[in-house]
């Protein structure tokens, strides 16, 4: 197998669903209430829109070119997380698990939060399973939010936030984060809170950007949190992916919170499953309870042979912990001194999947443009960071690459950018 044959078409993560624009006429009558239209989920043809990602890894699996698109790793998780869910599934755990998941990872979860953050969730009524982080996060924003809402999210923002916004009724105000720094800017927060707020909707480590809030940033949020008297729901799914010895502080720590934060997580990007869609939320047993309400009939429950598996992978020493750290910090240096190389600017994270570069000093000042000739141009496939804006014009020319890729692919990929340079 060749370097890059691996990340081309992987099956499942989109290749296969990607680049469908299918036309239902329906949506475009605008029966499907007042989302219809919404540019998250229908394009300005009234087609359902495939998200960046879906394209991304469709494009580069029908080129060829090295998909540093959409984040996900190029190798297994822990040959034991494998190993127990196979036997899982041969043990004949293969019905539905209990709708709050099994009491197993429950617990492990629980203890998770203890050994790491010295948090103590009960595991009978202050964990829920869910299907990925996704879900978790669909279910508050729906469970909490809805028409005359406003949900506070930092941009550039996760996919998945604003088209569950718009699902919910609600509608989304942002917070800005500027390239290459990323850092919270003093004030800005607060600014976006009015009197319909419901929720901050926060996301540290932080995608698309890698930022990982600091002390005084998250310090910030617990203030205007508390002063205004928010729910907060923290998208922790890279907790274990941060770089240059850093700590992953959960906003739920602070002085304060707890009482009014859901802590979302996921086994996805923990132990390179991101296709197993094992997810969990955390927090006061009330705000558990609602998510729980709406969850049990998004899904009900996925996954039962998995999530025992991912009981014991959270067990793990933590030794595990840090080599998955450090295995992606490595990633982020090759990948960042390959686009510096090409010309780009850099931006440098502090954990996550993910680098961003501005490719104006190379001359392209269009991203999305960019982003699609780029496997013609240097035979990789990227993201444009604008779709994560709603000031698109902050972001014009900003392009995110996944660096979760064995070094050996981040190698030839920047061998192929160095084309770029002019
Ligand atoms: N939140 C963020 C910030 C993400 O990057 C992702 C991407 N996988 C998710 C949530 C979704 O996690 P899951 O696959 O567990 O649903
Ligand atoms: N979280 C992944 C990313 O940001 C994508 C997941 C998806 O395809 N929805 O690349």
């Amino acid at each position: 197998m060749d370097a890059t044959s691996t990340t081309t078409s992987p099956a499942g993560t989109g290749a296969g669903d990607g680049g469908v624009r299918q036309r239902v006429p329906a949506l475009r009558r605008g029966r499907w209430r007042d989302v219809a239209g919404a540019a998250n989920l229908l394009d300005s043809t009234g087609a359902v829109a495939p998200t960046v990602f879906a394209t991304m890894s469709a494009l580069a699996a029908r080129t060829g070119a090295i998909n540093l698109g959409q984040g996900f790793p190029d190798t297994d998780g822990p040959a034991s997380l494998l190993d127990d869910a196979a036997a899982a599934i041969r043990a004949g755990v293969n019905q539905y698990p209990p709708g709050r998941g099994v009491p197993e990872l429950r617990r492990a979860i629980a203890e998770h939060q203890r050994r790491f953050y010295g948090l103590e969730p009960d595991p009978e009524t202050e964990v829920l399973v869910t299907a990925g982080a996704t879900e978790a996060i669909a279910a508050a924003l729906l469970a909490f939010c809805g028409a005359g809402d406003e949900v506070v999210v930092l941009e550039p923002y996760y996919d998945a936030y604003a088209a569950c916004i718009e699902l919910a009724g609600a509608t989304r105000r942002t917070v800005p984060l500027r390239f290459p720094g990323y850092e919270l800017e003093p004030g800005a927060l607060a600014a976006a809170i009015g009197p319909r707020t419901r929720m901050i909707l926060l996301n540290s480590p932080h995608n698309p950007t890698g930022h990982v809030l600091s002390p005084a940033e998250l310090a910030e949020v617990a203030e205007v949190a508390t002063r205004h008297d928010l729910l907060v729901v923290t998208d922790e799914v890279y907790e274990h992916l941060l770089f240059d010895g850093r700590p992953h502080v959960p906003l739920a720590t602070l002085p304060g919170m707890a009482g009014r934060t859901l802590t979302v997580s996921s086994a996805g990007k923990t132990f390179s499953v991101t296709g197993w869609k094992i997810g969990w939320v955390s927090g006061p047993a009330d705000l558990v309870e609602a998510v729980t309400t709406v969850k049990q009939f998004l899904t009900y429950v996925n996954g039962a042979p998995f999530q025992p598996a991912v009981a014991r992978a959270l067990a793990l020493p933590e030794q595990h912990f840090a080599d998955v750290a450090g295995r992606l910090q490595a990633g982020r240096d090759q990948l960042t001194e390959g686009l510096l190389e090409a010309g780009f600017t850099v931006s440098r994270p502090g954990g996550t999947y993910f680098v961003v570069a501005d490719a104006a000093p190379l001359g392209y000042d269009d991203g999305m443009a960019l982003c699609l000739d780029l496997p013609r141009l240097a035979g990789v496939v990227a993201v444009p960071v604008r779709v994560f804006h709603d000031d698109q014009a902050a972001a014009a020319s900003l392009v995110r690459f996944a660096v979760c890729k064995r070094p050996e692919v981040l190698a030839e990929a920047a061998r192929r950018l160095r084309a770029l340079r002019r």
